[in-house]
């Protein structure tokens, strides 16, 4: 530290005797601010700075340390911020509300949540800043239950306490739970607990996750009925949650009201949207008509134009974006391009184009690649490049249990149940366990949950009658199941009941039995649907005059008339 003291400055340099704190205080903060210019930072940071105003024997005050405090914004800075933290109680400001709220945070920032809590704990009346800050530093560590249970004892509770825990839930993919908290802010009412454009971005984030439309839709008539005005960020969200919602035309008309409010963030998320659609041909044309317009596209841009071409099975266009996004607009591929690419190929079976992007990446591969790699020689039935990558896979994510599914999956489909067996073995044996197939669907704002075979839904036994019903309408017209993706090696018969049971079939047959002849349904999948699904739903689109969106892991398909959008190329 001494270096840093001798280091002379003509700006640091003062020893004139009226030099009070408050012009040390005011350097601290100038050097404190995020975007300190590089210029300045190379003469000092904020804690050289104290030190030097402690050499030249000035005294700290009460606002010489919360600015201090908040430039050890990292693990990197834990030691300079205990050691500030024993300034603090040497000068007697440890019980400074204030301080003691920058105290939590910086100690939540350096990553020391048990540091944090012991400052907490030693208040003996917490205020609500430091209420909030201990809340936000346990859901910045995914301690969302803990955070729950501190936020439960907050007495009076302000938007910044609601907003920390909904984000909290949303963050750790609690959805359900968030749109419940915000329920019970509702009921509240009142206007501390007024929820603003924050509130509304990370509510519409969770009904976009969900696929719960109506959700989305009463929190877009709040938004307008409290007169919020829609933003380039709210906008975004909106489009955002509408395209996850399967209403991409509503998506449309937000990014069109938006008028001139548009950044590359919208443009972007419009783009995606139609994408996910498979309205390749509207993303890609929106793509052109931005850059047109002026604005330039980014990184995430151009995973919306692979997107689009992945799903439209354009081979050659993508491959001319993809030069393009690094010879005109200078973007160097990322991984997350590059798994764009393996995928593009792959689905079009174009094996060894893929492997050549493989082979081409400047990085290693990560578990993306070989995901995109295995679905893709999956579906050309190249069984080799299946068992390189997901061995590949599996080394890289041992507890991976899609990999092993889909290993398994192309075993059954050579009907080669003995390594079927095999796979399952080393599934056990290193504990991983499937990800059980769910799906959503959301009538009359409740949203109701099928796992595969559920029997836990209070009305199981008319679901199954009419599930019973839809099947046999369907045998009536020419239905087979298609057994090929059955992973267990059953005889034919109990196969084709383990795939009348895929929670989709249930989601889907629970929502015909509950809502009026006509009415569209969507069904959020956290899988892939499987190609039995696929037919069975396109021919019930058909029989029932229904029009059905699912939107699976990957995309969405929207049924009609017995056709489904992709084409029957997902
Ligand atoms: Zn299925
Ligand atoms: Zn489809």
């Amino acid at each position: 530290m001494s270096k840093l003291i001798q280091t002379t400055h003509p700006v640091l340099n003062f020893r004139h005797p009226s030099f009070e704190s408050f012009i040390w205080n005011t350097l601290i903060r100038i050097q404190s601010k995020p975007n300190a210019s590089s210029y300045t930072n190379a003469i000092a940071s904020p804690l050289s700075i104290y030190f030097r105003m402690r050499f030249h024997n000035v005294s700290p005050d009460l606002h010489t340390f919360p600015f201090l405090l908040t430039s050890f914004n990292s693990p990197f800075h834990l030691f300079s911020g205990q050691n500030i933290h024993s300034q603090i109680l040497r000068f007697g400001f440890g019980s400074d509300p204030f301080v003691q709220t920058c105290l939590i945070n910086m100690y939540s920032c350096c990553d020391n949540l048990a540091c944090a809590h012991q400052v907490f704990d030693e208040i003996a009346e917490p205020d609500l800043p430091s209420w909030n800050s201990i809340v936000n530093a346990n859901v910045k560590v995914g301690l969302v239950d803990v955070a729950r249970r501190l936020f439960d004892k907050i007495p009076v509770k302000n938007v910044v306490s609601w907003s920390c825990m909904l984000n909290g839930y949303v963050k750790y993919e609690k959805y359900k739970e968030c749109l419940g908290l915000f329920r019970e802010m509702q009921k509240l009412g009142g206007d501390c607990v007024r929820p603003n454009e924050y509130t509304m971005s990370v509510l519409l984030s969770a009904c976009g996750k969900l696929g719960a439309l109506e959700h989305g839709n009463w929190v877009h008539a709040y938004i307008e009925r409290c007169g919020m005005k829609i933003d380039d960020v709210l906008g975004t969200c909106l489009i955002d949650m509408y395209s996850k919602c399967g209403r991409v035309d509503r998506a449309k008309w937000v990014f069109d009201n938006l008028g001139s409010k548009k950044d590359v963030i919208t443009w972007s998320a419009m783009i995606t949207g139609f994408a996910m659609h498979g309205h390749s041909t509207e993303s890609l044309a929106y793509f052109s008509e931005m850059v047109c317009s002026g604005i330039r596209p980014n990184a995430v841009t151009f995973l919306g134009v692979f997107c689009a071409c992945v799903h439209a099975g354009l081979v050659n266009e993508g491959g001319a974006y993809f030069e393009r996004m690094t010879r005109e607009f200078g973007i160097f591929p990322s991984i997350n391009h590059y798994g764009c690419m393996v995928d593009l190929y792959g689905r079009a079976g174009l094996i060894d184009k893929a492997w050549d992007v493989v082979n081409s990446m400047p990085m290693e591969p990560d578990a993306l690649i070989w995901g995109a790699l295995l679905s893709g020689s999956r579906i050309a039935g190249d069984i080799k490049s299946c068992e390189i990558a997901v061995k590949k896979l599996i080394e890289l994510e041992p507890t991976n249990s899609a990999a092993y599914v889909l290993l398994s999956n192309v075993y059954a489909k050579l009907g080669d149940w003995k390594d079927v067996r095999n796979v399952r073995d080393l599934m056990q044996t290193k504990g991983v366990k499937k990800v059980p197939g769910c799906s959503l669907v959301e009538l009359d704002g409740v949203i109701h949950e099928f796992f595969v075979g559920d029997e836990s839904h209070p009305d199981t036994r008319e679901i199954y009658m009419m599930l019973e019903e839809i099947m046999s309408r369907l045998k009536l017209e020419g239905y087979a199941s298609n057994t090929g993706e059955v992973l267990l090696d059953l005889d034919e018969e109990a196969k084709e009941k383990a795939l009348w049971l895929h929670s989709e079939k249930l989601a889907l047959a629970f929502a015909i039995l509950r809502t009026s002849a006509g009415t569209p349904i969507c069904i959020v999948k956290n899988l892939r649907i499987c190609r039995d699904c696929h037919v069975a739903i396109k021919m019930i689109s058909n029989i029932y005059g229904r029009e059905i969106v699912v939107r699976d892991c990957n995309r969405f398909h929207h049924f009609t008339k017995g056709i489904c959008s992709c084409g029957d190329y997902w």
